[in-house]
């Protein structure tokens, strides 16, 4: 404690010591000398001093104050607290000094009422002076009190907002205050435990208890280290121990448990790490959810999800996501697909009923799952009668032919099935490759490309995939799936290509050849797609469109070259147009819509369409033959009909096969083809059949069949197919 004399020499400098504000000055000085060193304050001590003084003044003037008002000392309190004078040192000091040296120096003793406020005036009797002093000292202390509550309460409050934001609820509630952490602790739904650094459990809440079975012992006694599960995600220990040193705040896993019984916990776990005041690490929380019963659900539905109802092979679904796996392995790894589909399935499910057909596909399956036991192995089913087997790793390239033997040879034993055996067979194709090369949409398209290879081979056998098969395979299905639009879209064109009179080189017609300009392929020939638009009938429509562009064309040649002879014009028929009932109907409708007449055109049918035709399938050739029309049997010598069979046939044309011009190109001409032409000429000439050649290519060519007596000739030599201008050129040259 300072003396008053030190007080007095301290506080000297400022001018008039001995006024009411110098005394007022020495007060400050001796109370900031006794609490300066308790306090937490960033000032220096004169700035301290300086800070003091306006608190010295109000209390000076609380205590001459009319009335009195000690209120006033409760503000001197709460500025001390501002000034982070906390300390319960600093205020018991600042209560003896007022004590002592307030009325002393701010009494006004020497008649000077002082420094006056508002209600100042005439002097206190040093009795009640005394009073108020001690009043003014309860009012401060009380004030103190307050404001440090004040700011404790709030310095917990941003603690625990903090808190809050880094960490889950049940442990702003352990901040907060202990009671209401008790409630949240004893009342959660969910697992609290509360751990040591060493691991050591200290509580848990009986919701955690009842997660392990109810028994005490099994829990608390415990250390969490040993709660490790086989199952345990790889980081979850690695992430415990930094908690632990204090390197990590908090981390959430799903993580399984052991319960006393043995039988396994699932958790939603959640492990925070609590800090003292000082930030030092001291505890770790745990907030466990049980998720044994959500996830055992989710098994069942991924399970369910994931394989097939009927069979319990893994399904389309599963097998995707496994070859997909496979297909994106790293360097060095391979894959093999052997993509199954049972030969005459349909047979036995209409034949047996439908609950037979799925106790055999029970069956196949077994046998299946039998083949590919292999870690690296699996079978599925896709549906239907369809299964895949895939092998993965380094050496596929051995290991899926011998799957794919193994799958046959296990199907290749009876299947009894009601008293009955029966004999299933299938079809294989096989996939086999590196990974990362292409993608699981594609290679399943090329197994089942292949399998389908395999079965048109005659089934109960496998095959490789081929990318060049493939490949024909696809466009084949993009041009079937494209026929229908390009006929709207009118991207079919004809080229025309001139039949020439071998006696005088004279254009006696032309033949219609039809020609798709596919927007991504360009012009692709009919060999390309007459086959496909035969399969799937889209030929009826395309054929009676190519009749009625070409029969126009003729008649528009017919009308501009009056002089140049009666052009004809061939058009091509396909099977199936034989077959259409509209055939005839068509043709005369086509034929009488342009004007032209029935004579000018010539039908060409293939000698294969017409082996073995029965007088139903002629009847309408006759027809219309009868009405006019040439009918040309086309490739002639490339079938093996009865030449005999000829005279039966509506036949006025016989378009000789360009295998045997071929014959004639060498030097010189193979002498066994000559015969062959020769005899041919002779016998369709005898059965009134004008003759003619295909593919003459040379003069040579054209100079032997002429010797032999064939009528008509078509091919390079003259010209190539081309535009209807050129044959009108060409006809324009004859006339000449
Ligand atoms: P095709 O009726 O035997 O037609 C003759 C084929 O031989 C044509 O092929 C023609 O371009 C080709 N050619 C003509 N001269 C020569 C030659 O000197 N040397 C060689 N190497 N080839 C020659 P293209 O146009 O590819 O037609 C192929 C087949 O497509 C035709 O054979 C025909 O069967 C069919 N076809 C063409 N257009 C139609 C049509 O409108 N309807 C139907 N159903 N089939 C058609
Ligand atoms: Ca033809
Ligand atoms: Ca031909």
């Amino acid at each position: 404690m300072s003396t008053p004399a030190e007080a007095a020499g301290a506080a000297g400098a400022a001018a008039e010591p001995d006024g009411p504000e110098g005394r007022l000055r020495r007060f400050a000085t001796i109370w900031s000398r006794a609490i300066f060193p308790s306090t937490a304050t960033s000032l220096t001590r004169p700035e301290f001093e300086q800070r003091l003084l306006p608190l010295a003044r109000t209390l000076s003037e609380a205590l001459h104050a009319r009335p009195f008002d000690p209120a006033r000392a409760q503000e001197v309190g709460t500025e001390l607290v501002g000034m982070h004078c906390t300390d319960p040192d600093a205020l018991s000091r600042t209560l003896g000094v007022v004590d002592a040296y307030l009325v002393l120096y701010c009494g006004g003793d020497s008649g000077d009422s002082g420094s006056g406020g508002s209600g100042s005036g005439g002097e206190l009797a040093p009795d009640e002076c005394r009073a108020r002093c001690a009043r003014l000292q309860h009012a401060l202390a009380a004030g103190f009190a307050r404001a440090l509550r004040e700011r404790t309460l709030t310095e917990q409050e941003a603690i625990a907002r903090s808190a809050m934001a880094a960490r889950s609820d049940a442990q702003h509630a352990l901040h907060a205050s202990e009671e209401r952490f008790r409630a949240v602790f004893e009342g959660a739904a969910i697992g609290i435990g509360i751990a040591d650094l060493d691991g050591n459990v200290l509580e848990v809440n009986d919701t955690l208890m009842q997660m392990f079975g109810g028994l005490d012992a099994a829990v608390r006694s415990r250390n969490v280290s040993d709660w490790g599960h086989p199952e345990d995600a790889p980081h979850v220990w690695k992430m415990y121990a930094e908690l632990v040193r204090g390197e990590r705040d908090h981390f959430r896993v799903e993580k399984p448990y052991y319960r006393g019984d043995g039988t396994v916990l699932w958790t939603n776990l959640t492990v925070s790490l609590l800090r003292d005041a000082e930030g030092r690490p001291q505890y770790q929380l745990a907030l466990m959810e049980d998720t044994t019963e959500r996830r055992l659900l989710n098994l069942r539905l991924r399970y369910e999800a994931t394989h097939d109802a009927l069979t319990g092979l893994p399904n389309r679904t599963l097998f995707f996501e496994r070859l997909e796996k496979a297909l994106s392995a790293g360097d060095g790894m391979r894959f093999g697909l052997c993509y199954l589909d049972l030969d005459g399935f349909k047979a036995v499910n209409d034949s047996l009923g439908h609950s037979a057909g799925d106790r055999l596909l029970v069956e196949v399956a077994d046998r299946l799952q039998s083949c590919a036991t292999a870690p690296r192995e699996m079978v599925a089913r896709l549906g239907g009668d369809e299964f895949v087997a895939l092998t993965t790793g380094p050496h596929t390239e051995r290991e899926v032919d011998e799957l794919a033997a193994r799958i046959l040879g296990a199907l290749s034993a009876p299947i009894r099935l009601d008293g009955r055996e029966i004999t299933v067979r299938g079809s294989i194709g096989i996939v086999e490759g590196p990974a990362g090369e292409r993608g699981p949409a594609e290679v399943l398209r090329s197994a089942d490309i292949t399998m389908y290879r395999a079965k048109s081979a005659g089934g109960n056998r496998f095959e490789l995939a081929d990318a060049e098969a493939d490949a024909r395979a696809i466009t084949r299905h993009g041009l079937t799936n494209a026929l229908p639009t390009a006929l709207e879209r009118g991207e079919f064109f004809i080229e025309y290509q001139p039949l020439v009179h071998l006696s005088d080189g004279s254009v006696h017609g032309a033949e219609a050849l039809v020609r798709w300009c596919h927007p991504q392929h360009g012009v692709l020939g009919p060999d390309r797609f007459i086959p496909l638009a035969e399969h799937t009938g889209l030929i009826v429509p395309l054929g009676r469109w190519v009749l009625e562009e070409s029969v126009r064309q003729a008649r528009f040649w017919q009308q501009r070259h009056a002089d140049g002879g009666p052009l004809r014009i061939n058009v091509n028929l396909s099977p199936t147009q034989l077959h259409h009932p509209g055939l005839v109907s068509d043709t005369v409708r086509v034929l009488e819509r342009a004007g032209l007449e029935p004579g000018a055109l010539c039908l060409e049918v293939t000698e294969s369409a017409l082996i073995g035709a029965d007088d139903d399938l002629l009847k309408p050739l006759r027809q219309l033959a009868e009405m006019g029309v040439d009918i040309a049997l086309d490739d002639f010598g490339t079938g093996y009909s009865n030449l005999a069979n000829l005279r039966r046939l509506p036949v006025s044309v016989l378009k000789l096969d360009r295998s045997f011009t071929r014959g004639m190109q060498q030097h010189p001409a193979d002498p066994v083809d000559l015969k062959i032409v020769e005899g041919i000429v002779s016998l369709a000439h005898s059965l009134e059949l004008a003759v003619t050649v295909e593919g003459v290519e040379t003069g040579v060519q054209a100079a032997q069949l002429r010797a032999l007596g064939c009528d008509t000739a078509q091919g390079w030599y003259y010209a190539r197919p081309g535009a209807p201008d050129r044959i009108h050129s060409l006809v324009l040259a004859d006339a000449v």
